[in-house]
């Protein structure tokens, strides 16, 4: 990534401007749409009108408020663990957290297209960082296997990843992981998204969260902005003792706040959006597998295309505009290391918007088998100059 990409706009719950044109927009991670949410919205208004701005100060000095502690219990009961500590922002969960876990296992074990936050994280846990193959439980066995015995690993993964909407296979994980270790489970996707009440990736894979620290963030399913730990209240105590960056750090905004709670009492409440999300993701995923094109559906909702050349992706690219949904085209780390094309699926498109979305991409592929795949799987041969076109 050389440079940012011209500024998108908001217009409402659907569309975006871009370049001066209005287009359906099935591009970042506001899940059910909350960021536009008039309850959210009034909330956050509310927020700055009663009680200000910000805090101005650390949470350990003076910039202590009720709404964080109001926030944090309505997470942690959203969640069902004993606490919630809220960070600034989803990517400082993870420093937070190694920063508290530092000099406590022998190795930390990150998945080889980890989040960048858990790539930086793993460098706070003082430990040998090794990689694993990406969601592959066979490596990691390997992995072990060369640790030998007597060793105390924590692993760090995302719990959904966003490039895909693949799970981490946590169940498998915890089984082949020693007893004493620790998952440090970034769940930033699948919080609010995955299981039947939307408390993520654990209980999606029906598995106990005892051996996992999960990590949220508050800015895509839930729409606002913040982080939280999710942890018994021993560890919140450790963290705020000895996280520098907890307590060298500004908390939220007021408003986010004010609206975050807004957007957790929604989620608590979400089963038909949540169903609805699913739904929607699920037919979408149905009719693209109907028409080869992924071989393998994901639980999330998120669609990602890797064209096989970049004449594939140019006709991709004008099959979308031509319907007007943005095509959006992502390098980022993690990702399939050519690009890919993500379509993040929400609880807010309309079946016209996900037909039409369907057949852009059965008109844009070329001719033959599953001329696009899921991302992931295969590379793409065209260089990275060429695809940080922007459209
Ligand atoms: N973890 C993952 C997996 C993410 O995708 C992101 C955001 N892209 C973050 C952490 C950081 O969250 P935030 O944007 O709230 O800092």
């Amino acid at each position: 990534m050389n440079s940012l990409p011209p500024p998108l706009q908001q217009i409402d719950r659907k569309y975006v401007s871009y370049l001066g044109k209005r287009f359906v927009y099935f591009g970042g991670c506001d899940y059910f749409r909350l960021a536009s949410h008039p309850d959210v919205l009034r909330a956050a208004r509310e927020g700055l009108a009663k009680f200000g701005l910000n805090v101005s100060a650390s949470r350990a000095t003076t910039g202590n408020h009720r709404l964080y502690d109001r926030l944090e219990i309505a997470l942690a009961k959203f969640f069902d663990v004993e606490t919630a500590l809220l960070v600034p922002n989803g990517y400082l969960t993870n420093l937070a957290l190694a920063q508290t876990l530092a000099g406590k296992f022998s190795h930390a074990l990150l998945d080889a297209r980890a989040h960048a936050s858990l790539v930086d994280a793993a460098q706070f846990l003082d430990c040998p960082v090794v990689k694993f193959l990406h969601r592959d439980v066979e490596d990691l066995g390997r992995v072990l296997r060369r640790l030998g015995s007597g060793v105390r690993p924590i692993l760090l993964t995302e719990g959904m990843f966003s490039h895909d909407g693949s799970v981490a296979p946590l169940k498998a994980y915890l089984k082949m992981l020693p007893k004493d270790s620790l998952i440090m489970l970034d769940d930033a996707h699948g919080a609010g998204v995955l299981g039947t009440t939307g408390r993520g990736t654990a209980e999606f894979a029906g598995v106990s969260r005892r051996r996992i620290i999960q990590t949220i963030t508050l800015s895509k399913a839930f729409g606002v902005y913040g982080g939280a730990i999710l942890a018994t209240r021993q560890l919140r105590e450790q963290i705020i003792a000895r996280s520098r960056l907890f307590t060298g750090s500004t908390p939220l905004p007021l408003p986010l706040a004010r609206a975050a709670l807004e957007a957790v009492d929604i989620l608590r409440n979400g089963s038909r959006l949540r169903a609805r999300l699913q739904r929607n993701a699920n037919r979408l995923k149905a009719a693209l597998s109907g028409a080869g094109f992924c071989e393998e559906p994901t639980p999330g909702p998120v669609v990602s295309l890797v064209p096989r050349h970049d004449r594939e992706a140019q006709r991709l690219k004008r099959s979308l505009l031509c319907r007007r949904i943005l095509p959006i085209f992502i390098q980022y780390p993690g990702g399939p290391a050519g690009g890919y094309f993500r379509f993040a699926i929400s609880s807010e498109h309309t079946r016209t918007q996900l037909e039409d979305l369907m057949r852009a991409l059965t008109e844009g592929r070329g001719s033959g088998n599953a001329s696009v795949s899921a991302a992931g799987r295969s590379g793409s041969g065209s260089s990275r100059q060429e695809r940080s076109e922007r459209w």
